[in-house]
């Protein structure tokens, strides 16, 4: 980690907390609080002297606007006049309220050394690359202020107590408030005419209904994009994974979902109370799982999980070996050999296992939301990847390539045989191997900061890149998918033949 430009004589760090509330009026300035607390905590946890607490309670209708403006600039004044090591704020949107308010603490932040704590993470102005990485959260932030809620996990809390309903709002739906003391009550279908077109609930049933009578998704999105219809995200148009994941969304038909298993009614009722419905959503659900579909895609096509998985099938280590292990093999696309069949994924080591390419997709997507939603997880897995863990895990690692290094020098050389080069890799190799997979649990995909939080289901419809979101899948989770056993097979025997380790924990 980077030093401050500035700390107390006795080398402590000085630290100002900086709270901003939610643009969401419903939730007035409460937040702010909520944001302090953990502010402080942090401070606490870090032995950093607190100096000064900034706050801006930013309601349009406040007498008090005027006050928390100036508060704002104190504060920027006081970091450009070098007096703090660090800013602690909640997370990107926290830290300003607009982009030129930004680019002015920036400059005073890169000019004096001033660090930035966000969400327990550290950033340093003076670094092009962090400083390009925080001003793009922040610039993405205020594009999404208008839509959404911010995501902290006291709103996951209250969420949880009322039922799951949390994060960002499922397109179709709105939220119920109490109207006397604002809480939220729970959410139903949003059935308001949108000017002159359908309401969202009966967009969403319209989407799910096209895609089961088998129209093209690619059409589907051209049709809405005409009709300029609000997208769920934040891009203008409706793109296909939007519309994908519209069409196999479980939460349309009143289901939850946890760990990959549909687990019973949803906190709230179904898009659309007509009763047929949940029949065109599963049909819907097999047109996207039906191969013909995919082969009109050609080239365009790609393959979430293709090398991920892995193989849970028992062989035998040797053929009079009575101990067999599992082959670990992984799993990768296998085309369809006949137009009509399923691509699948399958064993290339051991053979014995393949499973349909959309419905692992379908199911390993699902559960993964359903891990990254849940309320407190993002602390939990910054806990995961404490620098103190990963820190130890480097230092092996920088060992063990050293070691390497030189062997291959002393090779290079003469001075070491070939057979000794090999069995000096031989025994540095597969340790370098393991340090790397810790360290790979420990430190996951800088994307996974992207869908962390109450609003992933949203934020991921929003990665449009499969590179990206493969990297997340690799990142959090292991997938080890078993042989078809015996009376099983298909959609219903998915959970038992996937099974889902959590690198993170679960
Ligand atoms: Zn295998």
């Amino acid at each position: 980690m980077t030093n401050p430009g500035t700390t107390a004589a006795d080398g402590q760090w000085i630290a100002f907390l900086y709270g901003r509330a939610s643009v969401d009026p419903r939730r007035k300035g409460r937040s702010v609080n909520a944001q302090m607390l953990d502010n402080r905590s942090i401070c606490n946890e870090q032995n950093w002297a607190i100096v000064a607490e900034f706050r801006d309670d930013d309601r349009s209708a406040s007498p008090y606007a005027k006050r928390a403006r100036d508060n704002y600039d104190e504060m920027v004044g006081r970091v450009a006049a070098g007096e703090a090591s660090v800013i602690v704020a909640w997370e990107p949107s926290r830290l300003s309220r607009d982009t030129e308010s930004w680019f002015v603490l920036r400059r005073a932040l890169q000019n004096t050394g001033t660090l930035v704590c966000l969400d327990g993470e550290m950033y340093d102005m003076r670094i092009a690359t962090q400083r390009q990485r925080l001003t793009r959260e922040i610039l993405d932030s205020e594009t999404e202020a208008d839509k959404t809620q911010a995501r902290n996990a006291r709103t996951a809390r209250q969420g949880a107590a009322v039922g799951a309903v949390h994060g960002r709002i499922l397109y179709g739906y709105r939220r119920e408030y109490d109207p006397d003391t604002g809480d939220l009550l729970g959410q139903v279908p949003d059935t308001e005419p949108q000017g002159t077109e359908a309401s969202k609930a009966d967009i969403v049933v319209e989407i799910i209904t096209r895609v089961a009578a088998r129209e093209s998704v690619r059409s589907i999105g051209m049709d809405l994009d005409a009709r300029r219809l609000e997208t769920p995200g934040v891009s203008e148009r409706w793109n296909l994974a939007t519309i994908r994941n519209i069409a196999r969304n479980v939460a349309y038909i009143g289901r939850r979902v946890h760990r990959g298993q549909v687990v019973g009614p949803a906190q709230w009722p179904p898009i659309t109370d007509d009763p047929t419905f949940e029949a065109t959503f599963w049909a819907a659900v097999a047109v996207l799982a039906d191969p013909s579909r995919r082969t009109q895609r050609g080239t365009a096509a790609v393959y979430e999980f293709t090398g991920i998985p892995t193989c849970g099938a028992r062989v035998s280590a040797s053929a009079d070996d009575s101990e067999d292990r599992v082959c670990g093999g992984y799993l990768y696309r296998i085309p369809a050999t006949r137009p009509g069949r399923a691509h699948q994924y399958g064993c290339r080591t051991c053979h014995r296992v393949a499973i349909n390419m959309d419905l692992l997709d379908t199911y390993a997507t699902a559960a993964l939301l359903a891990w990254l939603e849940v309320p407190g997880r993002a602390e939990q897995v910054l806990k995961v990847t404490s620098e103190d863990a990963s820190v130890g895990i480097l230092a092996e690692i920088a060992r063990l390539e050293a070691e390497l290094a030189q062997a291959r020098a002393m090779a290079t050389a003469r001075t070491l045989s070939v057979v000794s080069l090999a069995a000096a890799e031989a025994g540095i190799l597969p340790a370098l191997g393991q340090a790397r997979a810790r360290l790979s649990a420990c430190v996951p995909h800088p994307g996974l900061a992207r869908v962390l939080g109450p609003d992933a289901r949203a934020r991921w419809a929003e990665i449009d890149d499969v590179v990206e979101r493969r990297a997340i899948y690799r990142a959090v989770m292991d997938i080890r998918v078993l042989p078809i056993g015996p009376g099983y097979g298909g959609v219903r025997s998915l959970p038992k033949r996937v099974e889902i380790r959590w690198r993170l924990g679960a």
